[in-house]
């Protein structure tokens, strides 16, 4: 589902033709070196591709053309080997739409102190012409990253991949679609939010079916197609009859299986990544999607509940974000349920009433099958785990009327203390940073919402690198962060982005 796309970056050197052809010729060699080694670093999740040293302002304008034209050009990675007057880059950087790296390195790593001329300096002089480069670009006001060191160091080269990540989350922003089969939960206020605005913002596109059409897709899924999946479910995860007819059992789970496969079936059909349910209005299923949801999450879906629109796109979002990351430890939506303000063991229980992703899972994945209090449906099947320790992010993107803030929170996953055998859900565990007590109230003075969207794989960094890239505001939850200074962030936020 996640359709990988083939996404290079580009990576283009600044010079002139002050120094001659020969000073030229060890540009361009260097860089073809650099791109060279960046791409056997194994810490690029994209290609970089060389292109020829940029001189004029007409190739360079040229060059940005065409790598907005370029569907597989996801950003350009500038570099000023010598001095570049930044005069020559305004036109083409006023045209140019993808996002913009800017690497401040130099070819040789340690000054040459024995051999170092006039010579060497006029050819390597980053220090001085990505100065240069660096003041038109703050000139014009445009969105940039900024990673400095050697080109060699895996520091530089790991920052590098994830700006790639970053950048690939600005381009894909824009081709997001979320389905949605139900409105907004009646009465709630944090899961509503400007549909146009959020295209504008974000380009994504938010569409509404009624339930009963995507009920009727499901209903013709043929009983042998429904009855392989079941399979696979029983070869895939336990089951834990707890007392339930074993017959009786496995027909519920069936209800869950023909519901995957119908609900894929439409989304694919009418191209959406992401889609929201709502419990209070089902037509004819036979029960809320449950493990058909958590399925679909798994396969690269963005899935937001109650109608949780925002919550769907910024999962599907950063499910893209993380593609294809080795060891990828995973991405859900989440909630917030319960505390623990025990001392020393304070933390959040985060769950949902089914529907957790289960690449956040840690150890073995049970089916359960339960009544739910909420809706007034059959017993729905879903997927029961406990999720991995470790730090992650947890993410939401509220409408405040006249702009949207994302707010950004470090948590720090841990076990569950003692198991629940009793919670018929995936539970994930964690601790907002910087503690329980500070977190929670920056989140609630952020006005931050009970659903977010949760990973492993992902940083604040990138995260609010994407908010910006967006034009919108960020805030960051972490172990630096104190009410003091978070309110006074806020209220900067509340005059830049008036
Ligand atoms: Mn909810």
């Amino acid at each position: 589902m996640l359709n990988r796309k083939n996404y290079k970056f580009w990576f283009c050197t600044g010079s002139q033709d002050l120094y001659g052809d020969e000073c030229l010729e060890h540009v361009a060699q260097h860089a073809k070196i650099i791109v060279e080694k960046l791409n056997e670093s194994g810490f690029l999740p994209y290609e970089v591709v060389w292109k020829p040293t940029l001189i004029t302002s007409t190739l360079i304008r040229k060059t940005f053309n065409e790598a907005n034209m370029d569907e597989e050009c996801a950003g350009v990675i500038t570099w000023m080997h010598t001095f570049s007057p930044a005069k020559s880059w305004i036109i083409g950087l006023q045209e140019y739409r993808k996002p913009l790296l800017h690497l401040h390195t130099q070819f040789n790593e340690e000054i040459p102190y024995d051999t170092i001329d006039m010579d060497f300096m006029n050819e390597n002089q980053s220090a001085h012409g990505d100065r240069e480069y660096g003041h038109i670009v703050s000139r014009m006001g445009i969105e940039r990253k900024v990673v400095v060191g050697h080109w060699s160091d895996e520091v530089v080269q790991k920052r590098i991949g994830e700006w790639m990540r970053t950048a690939v989350g600005v381009i894909e922003s824009s081709h997001i679609r979320v389905m949605r089969v139900a409105d907004n939960m009646r009465n709630v206020a944090v899961t509503e939010g400007d549909k146009v605005e959020a295209q504008l913002k974000f380009g994504w596109e938010i569409d509404t079916y009624p339930v009963n059409e995507i009920a009727e897709c499901v209903n013709s899924v043929s009983v042998a197609d429904t009855m392989a999946l079941v399979d696979e479910y029983y070869d895939t995860y336990d089951i834990l009859l707890e007392g339930r007819d074993p017959k009786e059992f496995r027909e519920h789970v069936a209800v869950q299986a023909q519901i995957e496969l119908g609900f894929e079936r439409f989304l694919e059909e009418k191209n959406y990544h992401a889609i929201v349910t709502h419990f209070g209005d089902l037509g004819s299923l036979k029960q809320l999607p449950g493990l058909a949801i958590q399925r679909l999450m798994q396969k690269g879906y963005g899935f937001g509940a109650e109608g949780d629109w925002k919550v769907a796109a910024m999962v599907r979002l950063m499910k893209i974000m993380t593609e294809g990351m080795k060891d990828a430890k995973g991405t859900s939506m989440l909630e917030d349920y319960t505390y623990n303000f025990v001392k020393g063991k304070e933390g959040i229980l985060q769950a949902h009433m089914l529907e957790i992703c289960p690449t956040i899972a840690d150890g073995p994945i049970s089916i359960k099958c339960q009544p739910l209090s909420m809706g007034d449906r059959e017993d729905p099947a879903r997927l029961v785990f406990t999720s991995k320790e470790g730090p992650g992010i947890a993410i939401s993107l509220i409408d405040l009327g006249n702009r949207f803030r994302l707010i950004i929170n470090d948590v720090k996953c841990k076990k569950n203390e003692k198991p629940m055998p009793k919670l018929p859900v995936a539970t994930n565990f964690w601790e907002p940073q910087p503690d329980l007590y500070t977190g929670a109230e920056a989140w609630i003075l952020a006005g931050g919402a009970h659903h977010t969207a949760f990973s492993y794989d992902l940083t604040a960094e990138q995260m609010g690198d994407w908010a910006a890239a967006m034009g919108i505001e960020a805030v960051y939850i972490d172990k630096d962060t104190t009410i003091r200074n978070f309110k006074r962030d806020l209220m900067l936020g509340d005059i830049f982005y008036k």
